[in-house]
């Protein structure tokens, strides 16, 4: 029998957990998630029973990453912001004088005399989500009478949205890039969980009395990396 080859892995105790959960991150890392007093000693047995699937979930996460890292550095020529129905031609420039220039027509003109031209498109959305999708939330806040505290855009690896207890309420710069209606049931998510600050079912109750059909939509949020241009993804931007 072969030796078997386990990825690195950490494991975490969860009061909420009733089975022990695998997971491999996108960069090909295994979690455990174990119930409150697991024995620690079955899970070499556990892994050893679960090794086809470690292994070939290991090597679809890592083949489809490094294909992500590659296509990261592919600059745009396009930039379509559907959220906000705006679509840019992008042109370089080897200009000193400025990082990014938005002119006339949707034409964006972006410098590449300087390193990280990335940097420098992801410092243009963040400012077109502040502009843009913050005015969009405070009217939807407005409309539902569901009051927040401060709004600000963020870089986000792995949430779209977040909502603190001080009903202070981030944005991932990339929601720019989902449909509108899918953004929309973002805003309505956070506005309501600033009445509960849970999944409960008043929480679904709330959010299903302003968007009936919110569980189509959460099911699109949960694929909408899918609408985020490898450029532009986050977890890639200090390649
Ligand atoms: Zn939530």
């Amino acid at each position: 029998m072969s030796k078997p080859n386990f990825p690195s892995y950490q494991v975490r105790v969860s009061p909420k957990a009733k089975r022990v959960n695998l997971t491999i991150s996108e960069v090909g890392e295994l979690n455990i998630v174990v119930p409150v007093g697991f024995d620690h000693r079955k899970i070499p047995e556990i892994l050893l029973s679960k090794q086809k699937w470690i292994e070939t979930t290991t090597a679809k996460v890592k083949a489809e990453r490094a294909l992500l890292c590659q296509n990261a550095k592919v600059l745009p020529q396009e930039v379509n912001l559907i959220a906000i129905g705006e679509s840019w031609q992008v042109q370089y420039t080897n200009h000193s004088e400025f990082l990014i220039r938005e002119l006339d027509h949707n034409q964006l003109l972006v410098s590449d005399h300087y390193p990280k031209i990335r940097h420098t498109l992801s410092q243009w959305l963040i400012g077109k989500a502040t502009n843009y999708l913050i005015p969009q939330l405070r009217l939807v806040s407005q409309e539902t009478s569901l009051p927040f505290c401060q709004a600000s855009v963020r870089q986000q690896k792995s949430l779209w949205a977040s909502c603190s207890s001080r009903r202070n309420i981030s944005l991932n710069r990339n929601l720019l890039f989902l449909p509108p209606d899918v953004v929309h049931y973002v805003f309505i998510h956070e506005l309501c969980h600033t009445r509960h600050m849970n999944h409960s079912s008043d929480f679904w109750t709330l959010v299903g009395s302003y968007v009936p059909n919110y569980a189509h939509l959460d099911a699109q949020l949960n694929q909408s990396r899918l609408f985020v241009p490898a450029w532009a993804d986050i977890s890639t931007m200090n390649l």
